[in-house]
């Protein structure tokens, strides 16, 4: 880790080329920029935080910039590029394969979310045509099987599990082996959630791993989890070799600075994180917009000065507009999937918003995601002018979905597949109500 530092810090005197590093540090100018003393803050909290800080005030000497420099510009940029490489430790991870049966194991602490994330990771997958189902080898915590078949019998997706057995090993093994045997393509085993300190349960997770044979273990993090999540997480790589980490309670307050020291102590990607209770309250991770929260940014901050930097200006009040209004249609989201699809300007755009481009057009997936979007709006070229233009979700009852899939030609399902999205994608426009519009390139609006 320390190593990438050195080399990021190696680049950013690259760009910056500073001769008198020291001056910073005194600087007056530097106190005032509320980034630093947003990083300051999360210095004191996460190490590895501590180092970039320094790193970043040795390198960019503001005193030494031309005036008419936007030097909380170059502040912000500098960090906000450090944050992006700190949370990208530089490895692929493993992505489940067609045509075989993947294992999937969750580990993490108890009341991370983590029985909740495996059934939300089975759903997500589900929706994707995949065949998931879910092991529950909490033997530990009274409840845990209930908690994983009641999620699982919503989802209607299948588990294995036992009120009598206490042995996990011995379970996981059966509900492996079993749904192998089904032919299930995505096999979940939630195991018992720990603390660091329970050397029994880290054992009893390693023999799990040992007899179900992962090609995944993911590690849930609860987001407020805070100053410990360096160790916590470390000690479950200790157990297991852990893979990829999804992170929580994104909802809450917490920013999710724990994230940090989670990827740095796992030498793992962050793939997913939570955003609220429900089932479909999940959502790809997506580095920009995280580092933008946890900068305080506002994860509208680097959207709203791409519009401005892509946008024709007499395009962008409409835009705005609407946007502030947080009043999502079905036209609206024909428009967008019309800027997705040509991959203009405005695709990058889209792309700084959380759940956006990254859920609807994941990399790698780009020709199977235009298919399915210019589906989408095959089925919303039968809809009436009404039933675009409103912001009524409630509108398209059964049977004009009936009507709309037929004069699309799809199956009614498919119809209900594209509405499930725009209520997704409504959630996420939703949050920009009442933005603040700020003029060319303040960001201290927002
Ligand atoms: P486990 O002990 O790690 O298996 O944790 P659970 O799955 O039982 O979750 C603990 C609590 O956190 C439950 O009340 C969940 O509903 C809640 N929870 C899980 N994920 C999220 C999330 O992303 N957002 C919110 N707000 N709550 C969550």
């Amino acid at each position: 880790f320390v190593t990438l530092l050195k080399k990021d810090v190696d680049n950013l005197i690259g760009i910056h080329c500073i001769a008198h590093r020291e001056a910073l540090a005194a600087s007056d100018a530097a106190k005032k920029i509320p980034e630093l003393l947003f990083v300051e803050k999360l210095a004191n909290k996460f190490k590895m935080v501590k180092d970039m800080q320094l790193n970043i005030k040795k390198i960019v000497n503001l005193d030494d910039l031309a005036a008419g420099h936007n030097k909380r510009r170059i502040i912000q940029q500098a960090i906000f590029n450090e944050l992006c490489k700190m949370m990208d430790p530089g490895k692929t991870p493993y992505t489940p394969k067609k045509g075989r049966p993947n294992v999937i194991m969750f580990v993490g602490l108890q009341g991370s979310g983590k029985t909740t994330t495996c059934t939300k990771y089975a759903y997500h997958y589900q929706r994707k045509g995949w065949k998931p189902a879910l092991v529950c080898a909490d033997t530990f915590r009274a409840g845990a099987f209930d908690q994983l078949k009641q999620n699982a019998t919503k989802a209607k997706i299948p588990f294995y599990g036992s009120y009598t057995e206490s042995d996990p090993v011995k379970i996981s093994q059966e509900g492996v082996d079993r749904f192998k045997e089904e032919n299930c393509d995505l096999i979940i085993v939630d195991t018992s959630g720990r603390h660091k300190q329970e050397a029994a349960l880290f054992e009893e997770m390693r023999q799990v791993s040992e007899a179900t044979k992962p090609d995944l273990v993911i590690f849930v993090m609860d987001s407020s989890i805070g100053q410990a999540a360096f160790d916590q997480a470390q000690a479950f790589k200790q157990s297991v070799s852990v893979g990829a980490v999804i992170i929580t309670k994104m909802d809450g307050h917490a920013k999710g600075g724990g994230a940090l020291s989670a990827v740095a102590a796992t030498k793992s990607p962050v793939i997913f994180i939570g955003t609220g209770e429900h089932m479909d309250e999940f959502e790809i991770f997506d580095v920009k917009p995280f580092v933008s929260r946890l900068l305080g940014m506002g994860d509208w901050s680097g959207f709203m000065n791409k519009i401005h930097e892509v946008m024709p200006t007499d395009q962008q009040p409409e835009l705005l507009q609407k946007l502030s209004e947080g009043t999502f249609t079905l036209r609206i989201m024909y428009e967008q999937f019309q800027n997705i699809l040509q991959m203009g300007p405005l695709n990058q755009v889209f792309s700084m918003i959380p759940g956006f481009s990254a859920e609807l057009m994941p990399k790698g997936q780009e020709k199977e995601s235009q298919a399915r979007i210019k589906k989408f709006m095959t089925m919303m070229d039968s809809m009436t002018n009404d039933e675009l233009d409103s912001a009524n979700q409630k509108l398209m009852t059964e049977s004009r979905i009936l009507r709309v899939a037929r004069g699309a030609g799809r199956a009614v399902k498919e119809v209900k597949e594209m509405l499930e999205e725009y209520k997704r994608l409504g959630k996420v426009w939703s949050k920009m109500k009442g933005l603040k519009i700020p003029k060319k390139g303040d960001m201290s609006a927002l």
